[in-house]
């Protein structure tokens, strides 16, 4: 049993606990980590940082065991740096992504994962020198901020940039500031892009070479929906999807990522979250059959 596993799960910030409530959250279904949007996923509203009950919620991390430095941050994915089509659009969204790795670093976390953007027909490459660009102007306005953005691998739904691994190394080799960026690997994303998640071993050599492994920040645990190359971005919860335990396990239990977090952001089962359960079944490297009808 991997008891040193570093797992956890998407968790809410809302009224009236706020993160103190997030961190209640993921304690309750046995998380070592977890990770949170600072507002809605879905929109750059945030509220306050002196309205959220930061120092109550980073007392009860401390208390509790939980490394500070491995909780995530995931940006909002609205957020598209690789259009320029909007000027105003641009400088906005630059600016939200600034004040999100100081809100980030408020928090005592040190990881941003952030959705690289797309191109909306332009090309990946100008895209990719739109993002560089972007990243490199944020860091210069906050030297010393010491949060790093974690660049997510997507599924290819559209113009997404990034879903091979190739154009996120082309976005780290682009810029100055590339000792900041890391990167956040999600097996539902790789599986639906086309890699091959059944062979982990081999994808992590392939990874290795063209970005090395020691970029690598988080991991997002999600088995799929739809079968490899389907570019469609469809988590489903663990055992249920077109990944399976095994293959999922292998990943979550690799030797070479030890230390690295996993993130669970798998759908809720009528109502339900289905975390502890999750996060438990990858403890214990046992698949519990029809897990989800016991919830
Ligand atoms: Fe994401
Ligand atoms: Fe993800
Ligand atoms: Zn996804």
């Amino acid at each position: 049993m991997s008891k040193d596993l570093i797992i956890g799960s998407h968790v809410g910030m809302s009224a009236p606990n706020y993160y103190l409530g997030s961190v209640e959250e993921a304690l309750s279904y046995g998380a070592t980590t977890f990770m949170f949007y600072t507002g809605a996923p879905q929109n750059s509203i945030r509220k306050p940082l002196n309205e959220l009950k930061i120092a109550e919620g980073r007392q009860l991390i401390k208390n509790s065991g939980i490394d500070e430095q491995k909780i995530i941050v995931h940006a909002p994915y609205v957020l598209n740096l690789a259009n320029d089509s909007d000027y105003d659009k641009l400088q906005k969204a630059k600016e939200f992504l600034k004040s999100e790795l100081i809100r980030t670093e408020a928090f005592g976390s040190q990881i941003l994962v952030f959705h690289p953007g797309a191109h909306i027909g332009k090309g990946s490459d100008y895209g990719i020198k739109l993002i560089s660009k972007a990243i490199d102007d944020i860091y210069d306005q906050i030297p010393d901020c010491k949060v790093k953005i974690a660049l997510e691998t997507m599924a290819g739904k559209g113009t997404e940039i990034g879903s091979v691994f190739e154009e996120i190394q082309q976005i780290i080799a682009s810029c100055r500031h590339n000792d900041r960026l890391g990167v956040c690997i999600d097996t539902c994303h790789m599986n639906d892009s086309g890699y091959d998640v059944f062979n982990f071993d081999d994808l992590l050599d392939e990874f290795d070479k063209i970005i090395g492994i020691n970029r690598i920040l988080v991991v997002h645990v999600n088995d799929s929906k739809n079968p490899r190359s389907a570019h469609k971005d469809r988590h489903e919860n663990i055992g249920y999807g077109e990944i399976g335990f095994k293959a999922l396990n292998a990943i979550v239990n690799h030797p070479k990522l030890k230390s690295v977090p996993k993130i669970l952001e798998t759908p809720y089962v009528d109502g339900k979250a289905p975390y502890k359960k999750e996060i438990e079944m990858f403890r214990n490297e046992i698949y519990e059959d029809d897990w989800r009808n016991r919830l």
